[in-house]
């Protein structure tokens, strides 16, 4: 049991000139807010306060964290409140309580909504104080040592919460000990047969084990004496978690695993790392592939060392770690090693590179609204499997494992990432899926034409070329939205006889805009191509009264009404029926016959003669007496209204894709009805005038071709 005379002692080796006043009162406070408090262990609660504070004195942090990890439950639990503790340790530590107390109240294993908000809350807690974390983390390894109290349902949760949130901040923020200790503890209480099994297999060879790690260590030491360098050296069996998931994802026994052993060579200078190195791999012959330089390329949490594998003494496989005492500290310590907590992360500090993936953190949950792109972010960010590659230049880049060479494009430089064609990597040209190798050579070739698509999703694994990605499409989208917008209203302005320039240049436009509550002339012209204004609702509001007055009766007139009429006033019927020409026919509107469908005419009470298509639904129904033979006469001039409908995915681009490909193919639109489905499909229906059915068919083949449209038919009006 921890007593407060032994955290005063760690913190004394490391900061002899403490304020031992402030701990002494946080001490004294905290035993008399948890007075008669117990834990389900059966102990006094204030042992819990003690042994955070123990961690956080052997993460050699300072006092006003010690100071929380002594008061830290007092908000939750007791009467104490945030205004007491200003008052009596200052805002630094009653803030901090209060940052802890925050996140002691989120749970992670809950739906997606509430763990990406949970994640949120700790990443902004983190970001105004990255202490509150540190105290969290204390915190959690002494509940986690303790778990065994909880009920077994408790133990499940929060085992898991830890492997999945804890144990990778931990690993993020580089303190190894922690994360090892974390991980170990939670493969204890989520797994206890695979633990006891390794930890008795551990056991059992330990004896054997200890032998060989000194006799490996006396052959080093022997040759280190010869090279006149002076190096700690020391051997002991890596964390069982690490083991354990060796064996799972190696799909290999106990005893297949070779490197259970962890050498370590601790010098004094980076140069008598390489020296050692040489000297190892003199001793013994190394394992291709198997060496790892992390002191030229550090891991993103800052960690440094040489590893490499070898066959060592007895034909065995050793894995060796050499660096400097300061690397040591680091690889221990995290950034407790590195930085002063005192002054908080000033996320302004744009040099200081230590805190990158923490101001990137903070940036996605501003700009990721969407909860679940937000976690698959955060994810990458936590569990950081890392490659290096290298630029034409030698520069270094670092990037998480399965990235491809629109993740490099796209950290070079925006727009080389939005121009990317494809990429050489050392020397050779690869596909823009290829999975970045440790230590190739990327080059990014570019074309001034080549573009992001949604594809490109699918191939980027880095947060930041996902979003520029993302961006891209959607500035590409509004691009053609407004280009739409555009040649609708310019459609619909030249019914009302008004010039659309003028509108544009008077500032009418811009006028409008505001009155839909939208900023721009653009944003207007982009609503409505997006679809949710209409042309004419916008004419309306531009237009003057009396000037509408004018064009009332036009106006009413719909587009496809005006199109018969137009037919109408033909002299030259289009049909002939009983193969005699002049008689005057109607088309039916039920089923709108077009040239080369097979037609009847319906002799109607007083209203002449109907004509339908063969397969009508009405005139299947009705009375075979009234039918009469009908057919066309093909005439090259006459257009014929028909309404096809589009069935696709909901893109934005894909309306202006059609409409062009309907011009192109000679086939005016009159109407256009645009309509998307909860499902992100949009059915599109215009009415389109054509020539004749094999127009129509030509039509429906160019549609069928254009990427997204899942279905393309004539429909009834
Ligand atoms: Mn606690």
């Amino acid at each position: 049991m921890i007593r407060f005379g032994d955290i005063v002692e760690k913190i004394e080796a490391y900061q002899p000139d403490y304020d031992e006043a402030l701990i002494q009162r946080a001490y004294v406070f905290s035993a008399k807010a948890h007075q008669g408090q117990i834990r389900l262990s059966g102990e006094p609660y204030l042992i819990h306060p003690l042994e955070v504070a123990g961690i956080l004195a052997d993460m050699q942090l300072d006092e006003q964290t010690i100071a929380t990890g002594l008061l830290h439950d007092t908000i939750e639990d007791t009467y104490a409140t945030y205004d007491q503790l200003k008052e009596l340790f200052g805002q630094e530590v009653a803030d901090l309580v209060e940052g802890v107390t925050k996140i002691s109240k989120m749970s992670f294993e809950s739906s997606e909504d509430t763990q990406a908000e949970n994640f949120r809350k700790m990443i902004l807690a983190m970001t105004k104080d990255i202490r509150v974390i540190l105290v969290k983390l204390a915190d959690r390894l002494h509940n986690m040592r303790t778990l065994k109290f909880q009920k077994p349902e408790s133990q499940q949760r929060i085992a898991q919460e830890t492997l999945e949130i804890y144990a990778p901040i931990a690993n993020r923020l580089g303190i190894e000990w922690i994360k090892s200790e974390l991980e170990d503890l939670s493969f204890k209480h989520l797994m206890p047969d695979a633990y006891r099994s390794l930890e008795k297999k551990i056991a059992k060879s330990e004896k054997e084990r200890n032998r060989y790690i000194q006799f490996v260590i006396g052959i080093l030491t022997e040759k280190l004496r010869e090279s006149g360098i002076e190096a700690d050296i020391s051997g002991r069996p890596k964390h069982l978690y690490s083991i354990f998931k060796k064996m799972q994802s190696q799909n290999i026994d106990f005893s297949d695993v070779y490197d259970i052993t962890a050498f370590r060579v601790i010098v004094a200078t980076i140069p008598e790392c390489y020296e050692i190195l040489g000297i190892i791999h003199n001793l013994w012959t190394p394992i291709p592939g198997k060496f790892k330089d992390y002191i030229a390329l550090p891991k993103s949490n800052l960690y440094q060392s040489l590893h490499t594998s070898v066959i060592g003494p007895k034909g065995e496989r050793i894995e060796i770690q050499i660096r400097t005492h300061d690397m040591h500290k680091v690889a221990e310590m995290g950034i407790a090693a590195h930085w002063k907590y005192k002054e908080g992360i000033n996320l302004d500090e744009k040099d200081d590179k230590r805190f990158n993936w923490l101001r990137q953190l903070f940036e996605y949950q501003k700009d990721l609204k969407n909860n679940s792109e937000f976690l698959e972010t955060i994810k990458i960010d936590l569990f950081p499997d890392e490659v290096f590659v290298f630029t034409p230049t030698g520069e270094v880049k670092n990037f998480p494992r399965g990235s491809t060479p629109v993740d490099f494009a796209y950290s070079i430089h925006t727009e080389v990432g939005n121009h990317c064609k494809g990429a050489k990597v050392n020397g050779r040209i690869v596909p823009l899926k290829y999975n970045l190798q440790n230590g190739d050579r990327v080059e990014i070739i570019t074309h001034p034409r080549a573009h992001p698509s949604k594809d490109w999703l699918k191939l980027a694994k880095t947060s930041r070329a996902r979003t520029k990605i993302r961006q891209w499409i959607k500035a590409q989208e509004r691009e053609q939205s407004v280009q739409l917008g555009k040649e609708l209203l310019e459609k619909e302005a030249k019914r009302y006889a008004v010039n659309f320039s003028r509108l544009y240049k008077d500032g009418a436009l811009e006028e409008a805009a505001k009155s839909f509550s939208l900023k721009s002339a653009d944003d207007l012209l982009a609503t409505i191509g997006y679809g949710k204004i209409t042309p004419r609702q916008v004419i309306h509001r531009v237009l003057p009264p009396e000037k509408l007055e004018a064009e009332k009766a036009e106006e009413e007139k719909k587009p496809i009404q005006k199109f018969i009429s137009k037919i109408k006033r033909k002299e030259q019927s289009p049909i002939l029926i009983r193969g005699e020409e002049g008689v005057l026919v109607r088309l039916a509107k039920c089923c709108n016959p077009l040239p080369g469908d097979k037609i009847v005419g319906f002799i109607t009470r007083g209203r002449g003669i109907t004509v339908h298509k063969a397969d009508c639904d009405k005139i299947l129904n009705s009375d075979p007496q009234r039918l009469i033979e009908a057919k066309w006469q093909v005439s090259e001039t006459v257009r014929h209204p028909v309404r096809i409908q589009t069935l696709s995915v909901d893109r934005r681009g894909l309306l202006a894709e059609i409409t062009k490909e309907l011009s192109n193919l000679g086939a005016d639109i009159l109407s256009a009805h645009v309509q998307t489905t909860e499902d992100h499909q949009a059915i599109n229906q215009f009415v389109i005038a054509i020539k004749d059915l094999k127009h129509l068919n030509k039509i429906i083949r160019a549609l069928n071709h254009i990427k997204g449209i899942t279905e393309v038919k004539r429909v009834q009006a």
